[in-house]
């Protein structure tokens, strides 16, 4: 509540958050079923009735656990859905239920409080193991003893891998696995308690291009099941029990922005370039073959960064070398002849898949992460570095390392490539061995020494979601501080002017990937700054695009030089709203 409000007006109970996804949705809510279980021990006179009510909970939470697996094994693969098949072998388990009914009879307790209290128990025995790999079963212990619990207590609905109704999402927070699981023809919108902008769960939401808002507070108090429900993901605020004349006014505005997206959609396939005729190149962020599809679609020059760490994520082993290849050959084929900038592995700090031993750090995102643990684990660098050289040889890969804070990691990362290459020159496997090798641009020393590093590589991407983390000291997960994570902030502006500067005097491309780049507030600052590559979340290409188109260069430029008067990231902020904030009411 410390910095947003909740008021009654009489059109329903506008709560404000922060939007992260244009758009109205208007549906019933579903809040997502871990808010809604509560147990409370009770002592019970009849056991038996507690075991057979306990066995039909097992045995629907069997079938759903079957469904769930089929229908994600489908639509994502099969790697995708190890875990499903593990929950699936926890509910059979005999240890497992064996105890949980043991507890039943001997101590007299209800169903539920004995699921609970045994899946404690099996929680704290796998999170206090060595091993990563077994402390990551805490959590299918949770997850299976949660849906138990939900049948037991016969909570309505179903969960979110698996909607029946097509809902608007309420959770307190959702996890970037959590949004990989969801069903997308269900979801009409998502809305989160908690949450930041740049954190990976809000960026894979937002990739999906369904209304969202999050940060909303206290939104669990005030919301259940079956609610009606308007997300206003373009103004981020969601409206509660709207009344008839609110809803009216809403559906309107879903309609203007149906209509105004159809008119977009026209600009798919088209060229970009500003009111005065300046040409601008596009590039989409990935990380599946389903935002290639998309960014195909929307007529883009290549894949400007493919976050290759998806890969490594929601599974329980390595991805091993041909099933990388086979995921990038088919990335670069399909981009036929178009760039696609692959980033090597940026595990670490919000995204850490259980099974590798990564240490516990106390600040993880200054840690062991991205490039940092690449060179630690060469074994695992490689493996990647030769799938990535062997896709090189179908089409237009590049090569893009992350969180690179100076020549000396940059030089380290191209010595690995480069013996990389080597063995398979030696193995007569082909690849191009040319390839272009990148850095993103994300730590400010780097930032501060890009003409250094222009002198060494084919092309940078500033990546402003965690140089604005970096320069700021801002975490960007953290929901207290989101306040202070701002693009608008002069030194953040400033570092990415010197790094285009840098690039431009050196001759090297750079791109721009962060958030930041599809931003309609600061598209304008950026093409005053001069940039010209321009990559987002392909949901946001038609949209900038457009934006673009109704800008000139020459002006951009002039205003930028009154942005250099201005001396706060608020002052910036309000100037760039007065300016543009006719744009981004368009969406
Ligand atoms: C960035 O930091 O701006 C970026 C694009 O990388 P990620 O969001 O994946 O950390
Ligand atoms: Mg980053």
């Amino acid at each position: 509540m410390s910095f947003y409000s909740i008021w009654g007006l009489t059109g329903g109970i506008y709560i404000k958050g922060i939007g992260v996804s244009s758009g109205i949705a208007i549906g019933r809510v579903f809040v997502d079923w871990k808010e809604q279980v509560e147990i409370e021990k009770e002592y019970v006179d009849d056991v038996e009735v507690e075991l057979d009510r306990l066995n039909a909970a097992i045995e629907v939470a069997g079938q759903e656990i079957k469904d769930l697996y089929d229908d994600v094994s489908s639509r994502l693969g099969r790697d995708e859905v190890e875990m499903f098949a593990t929950h699936g072998m926890m509910i059979e388990d005999s240890e497992f239920i064996g105890q949980i009914k043991g507890r039943i009879i001997t101590e007299n307790v209800n169903a539920e409080w004995a699921v609970r209290s045994v899946a404690d128990k099996f929680i704290q025995v796998f999170e206090d193991m060595d091993d990563d790999y077994l402390k990551a079963k805490a959590d299918d212990v949770k997850d299976v003893a949660t849906r138990m619990c939900r049948l037991l207590l016969h909570i309505e609905g179903s969960d979110l891998s698996n909607l029946r109704e097509k809902s608007i999402v309420v959770a307190k927070a959702f996890t970037a696995s959590e949004i990989v699981q969801m069903n997308r023809d269900k979801v009409l919108g998502v809305v989160s308690q908690e949450g930041t902008l740049t954190s990976h769960a809000v960026i894979m939401a937002r990739s999906w291009g369904v209304p969202a808002v999050i940060d909303v507070s206290n939104v669990l108090d005030v919301v259940e099941t079956g609610d009606m429900i308007v997300v206003d993901g373009s103004e981020g605020v969601v409206i509660l029990n709207p009344d008839e004349d609110t809803l009216h006014i809403y559906s309107e505005k879903q309609r203007e922005f149906v209509d105004f997206s159809k008119k977009l959609s026209q600009m798919a396939g088209k060229s970009t370039e500003s009111e005065d005729g300046y040409p601008i190149k596009l590039y989409a962020n990935a990380d599946t073959g389903r935002d290639v599809q998309g960014a195909l679609k929307n007529g883009v020059s290549g894949i400007g960064l493919f976050r290759t760490e998806r890969l490594y994520m929601d599974r329980d082993r390595l991805p091993t070398e041909g099933e990388q290849f086979g995921l990038y050959k088919k990335a670069v084929q399909e981009m036929g002849g178009k760039t696609v900038i692959f980033r090597t592995l940026d595990i670490g700090c919000d995204k850490i898949p259980g099974y590798l031993n990564v240490p516990d750090e106390d600040n993880p995102a200054l840690g062991y992460r991205a490039i940092r643990l690449s060179l630690a684990r060469a074994d695992i660098f490689r493996i990647q570095l030769k799938a990535l050289l062997r896709s090189s040889a179908f089409g237009k890969a590049k090569i893009m390392f992350p969180m690179i804070s100076g020549i000396e990691e940059l030089r380290l990362a191209k010595g690995v490539l480069e013996d990389v290459k080597n063995d398979l020159r030696k193995d007569g496997v082909p690849f191009n061995p040319e390839i272009e090798v990148g850095v993103m641009i994300e730590v400010p020393a780097a930032a501060v020494v890009s003409d250094l590093i222009a002198e060494e590589v084919d092309f940078m991407s500033i990546g402003t979601n965690d140089l604005i983390q970096y320069t700021l000291a801002v975490d960007r997960t953290n929901r207290n501080l989101s306040h202070l994570f701002s693009p608008f902030h002069p030194a953040v502006l400033r570092l990415v002017k010197m790094t285009i500067d840098n690039c431009r005097k050196a001759g090297v491309k750079v791109s721009l990937c962060g958030e930041m780049a599809s931003d309609s507030l600061l598209i304008p600052v950026l093409m005053g700054m001069g940039l010209e590559r321009f990559s987002m979340n392909v949901d946001s290409i038609l949209k900038a695009r457009w934006i673009i188109s109704q800008l000139g260069k020459k002006n951009m430029e002039d205003t930028l030089s009154e942005i250099w008067g201005l001396t706060t990231a608020k002052d910036v902020r309000r100037f760039c709203e007065d300016r543009f904030g006719s744009l981004k009411k368009a969406f």
